[in-house]
Order: structure tokens, then sequence, then C-alpha cells
């Protein structure tokens, strides 16, 4: 079996999300790139039963070349950023802070908490296009630009990393920072917003975060 190792990350990480309460169902996915190569989850296989053969393995184009499923149905989405980012993986869920922020905010999050930071800025929405299709791939691969996270209009969010603990670890904190976002808008009152200078102090100093390698 190719990629056995990846293959297992996947599956692992699956079932860490659902533990996280981060998907519901099986509405999330998440891939590793390996050289030419994207092992992604596989469509509609239930976590708790997925095993690493299930686990697809396409090449750069969604041709499948492994896996006893068919790749995830987002796997345009998954190709595209790769072919544009440095990512060395992806995480991509439906959990609600993110998503219920993602029905209300146009453009971007303005950067209220400096966690926001974790994610180089300001995070972006990709505008609304229907879910495994390419003008969402392109919108969302967009919101990426010079970020590790992006939120997708009445959809979902997406994270990037090095490697897939990397992008796993910042889903949590993508989760929160929306989160009080959402809370602090529902008062009623107006958000405090970091400066420039305040962000790029920030910046500095959650340079360190996020960065674990395996
Ligand atoms: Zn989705």
């Amino acid at each position: 079996m190719l990629y056995e190792n990846e293959r297992k990350q996947i599956v692992e990480a699956c079932l860490e999300m659902a533990r996280k309460g981060l998907v519901v169902g099986t509405a999330g996915n998440v891939s590793i790139r390996v050289g030419e190569h994207v092992v992604i989850s596989p469509s509609a296989v239930p976590y708790e039963e997925m095993t690493p053969a299930d686990v697809a393995v396409v090449d750069r184009a969604g041709m499948q070349i492994e896996g006893n499923f068919r790749p995830s149905s987002e796997c345009k989405l998954h190709l595209s950023v790769y072919a544009n980012t440095d990512a060395g993986a992806i995480t991509h869920n439906h959990a609600p802070a993110s998503t219920a922020l993602g029905l209300v905010v146009e453009d971007e999050i303005p950067v209220s908490h400096y966690y926001s930071m974790l994610f180089g800025g300001p995070i972006r929405v990709a505008g609304y296009s229907l879910f495994g299709g390419k003008k969402l791939a392109d919108e969302v691969t967009a919101a990426l630009e010079g970020r590790t996270a992006a939120l997708m209009s009445n959809h979902g969010a997406i994270t990037i990393g090095k490697s897939l603990s990397q992008a796993l670890e910042l889903l949590p904190y993508l989760e929160y920072v929306c989160e009080i976002h959402l809370r602090a808008l529902a008062t009623g009152l107006p958000v405090k917003i970091l400066s420039e200078d305040e962000m790029a102090e920030a910046g500095a100093g959650v340079a360190g975060y996020g960065k674990k390698e395996n």
C-alpha cells in the first residue's frame, strides 16, 4: 500500500476532528501532499469505520491511484491549494463558530484577538460557491494568499500547514477566534480591533505557535 503512514495520519486526523466536535457526520476532509501525489480522506466513509486502505491517493490532476473509495468531494479544492501554496497538508471542516461567522462577515474577520495573527493576519472569507466545484476552489485558494486559514461563506473553514499536525493544531485556535468574535458581535457593542502596529507585534510574538513539524 502506497503511503501507509500518511494514510494512517489521515484516519487519525478525521477521528481527532470528530472528537473535538469540529465536524458533523463526515462533513470534513483532510489531505497530505507527498511529492506529486496527494493522500486525501475518502468521500462518505464514517470516520469510525475508515481504514488506511480506504484513504484515497490521487495525482496532482485528481486521477485516483489507490484507495477503496473515491476521494473527498472537495478534492478539487485541496488540489488547487497545493498548486498555489507551499502547503504540505490541509484540513477542512464545518465547525460551528467558524461556519456561523462565515454567514455574517463579508470579506474578512477583523483582528479582534491577537490569535488571528497565528493565521498571518485578518482571516479572509471566501465567497460562496457550490461545494466541490472549481469556482469554490479558486475563491478559497485566493483567500488563503499569505494566510494559513480561511473561512468559506455559508459553508465552513480551512487550515493549511507544512505538516498535517500543524494544520490540525490551528483548527481549535481558528474555532476559538471565531467563537469569541461571534460572542462580541452578539453584544451589539463595538468590537475593539488591534492596530497595524499591534498586529505586527502580535504576529512576531506568535511566530513560534503551531509550528510543530510532526
Ligand atoms: Zn465542506
